[in-house]
């Protein structure tokens, strides 16, 4: 079987779906493996680390031409489906929920298209969940950031000329990204608190070193392992468990998020109001929406003194081992998808059949 990588074109996208050596893992299986030219190069991978390992590197027509298989990251775009032909197997995020016309246009090809993000979250699929592998990342990068931001550093430290007292962050959700962030962020010797609605998730913090602050959340719902909207009465008991913690705190990261929704605000502009001068807000949820109510994708705003970042710090921004990452994931859901060089098509198994989304120009999942 032929599998075509391609090279991202969406802007600032500084990743790619298969690294050398998982191409090379690939091409042990008996896959036949192309990559456009250039593709891996912001990633850190050269053209001739892909050809050492047998892969061929060829212009964009070429791979459009031979592969039956086509791999991006990004979702592809009106470019990339004038090349696409019928019955070609895409496999990228679509983000298909709020994507329909792409879905429509792929469905026109006549193709079949995977998506990555619909991955179901259970247990057997957690190797191949591209959002779990990139946003442990993000909690990383978030907290490095934000000691780049600050005005303090992390650590305790006893010098000559006095002593210096470690810098406080508080994370709020402690899904994949927060558990990161608070790792990476005990790890520089900062001492850190966190909270989430799902109570879960408390041992998890405190594995790392973190204290947990535990906010009442009876009456709360939640399904399977992923928080639903808070109730008003569950932020007005948040803000109060998390005020003293919030208005003490040097670093913020806020990475809560719903499925499927807008992203809860946990930080009105009142609370920000009440920081310190100098704190840093990195708001991870900031392209759903935000978890801080001042925050802009994208943009540092500064109110009375504290700096509200939101981005994603998208992984892109470690590309090298982001594409690693993604490319094993992508590695693992082709060994689940394919025996003996065909595609099993089992529909009735749950992660084939929530992330095929097209199949043969038929619409399967809207
Ligand atoms: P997420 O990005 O959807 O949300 C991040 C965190 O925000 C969650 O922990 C959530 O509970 C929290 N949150 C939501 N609303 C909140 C509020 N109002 N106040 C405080 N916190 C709020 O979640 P995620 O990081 O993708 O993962 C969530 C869970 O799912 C984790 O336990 C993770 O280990 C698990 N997971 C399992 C798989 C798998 O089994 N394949 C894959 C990914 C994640």
């Amino acid at each position: 079987m032929k599998i075509g990588i391609l090279k991202e074109t969406q802007k600032g996208e500084r990743r790619v779906s298969i690294s050398p050596n998982i191409a090379k893992q690939l091409i042990a299986k008996g896959f036949e493996i192309f990559v456009e030219e250039d593709a891996g190069l912001k990633s850190s991978y050269k053209n001739s680390d892909y050809a050492d390992v047998g892969v061929q590197v060829e212009k964009r027509g070429v791979l459009y031409k031979e592969a039956q298989v086509l791999l991006k990251i990004n979702p592809f775009d009106e470019d990339d489906l004038k090349l696409v032909d019928k019955g070609q197997i895409l496999i990228s995020q679509l983000y298909h929920k709020s994507n329909a016309e792409l879905i429509q246009a792929i469905a026109a090809k006549g193709a079949t298209a995977f998506s990555l993000d619909a991955m179901p979250r259970i247990s057997r699929a957690q190797d191949m969940d591209v959002l779990s592998s990139q946003n442990n990342l993000a909690g990383y990068k978030a907290v490095i950031l934000g000691a780049y931001e600050m005005t303090k550093i992390f650590p305790l430290m006893m010098t000559a000329a006095g002593t210096i007292t470690p810098s406080k962050v508080l994370i709020y959700g402690v899904g994949v990204a927060g558990l990161q962030a608070i790792a990476t962020a005990k790890r520089l010797g900062a001492v850190v608190e966190a909270t989430d609605i799902r109570t879960e998730t408390k041992e998890q913090a405190q594995s790392l070193g973190a204290k947990f602050i535990s906010v009442d959340n009876e009456g709360e719902a939640s399904e399977g392992g992923y928080a639903k909207e808070a109730s008003d009465e569950y932020k007005r008991k948040q803000k109060e468990a998390v005020d003293k913690s919030l208005f003490q705190a040097d670093l913020v990261i806020t990475t809560a998020n719903v499925p499927g929704r807008k992203a809860p605000v946990l930080i009105t502009e009142e609370q920000v109001l009440q920081m310190k001068n100098g704190a840093v807000i990195i708001d991870l949820a900031a392209a759903q929406g935000g978890n801080c109510e001042v925050s802009k994708m994208n943009e540092t705003v500064i109110l009375n003194g504290v700096k509200v970042i939101g981005t994603t710090i998208a992984p892109e921004s470690v590309s090298t081992n982001a594409s690693e990452l993604f490319a094993k994931n992508i590695y693992n859901f082709l060994m689940h998808l394919i025996k003996d060089n065909a595609f099993k098509w089992d529909l009735e198994e749950e992660i084939t059949n929530e992330t095929l989304i097209v199949k043969e120009g038929e619409i399967r999942q809207k």
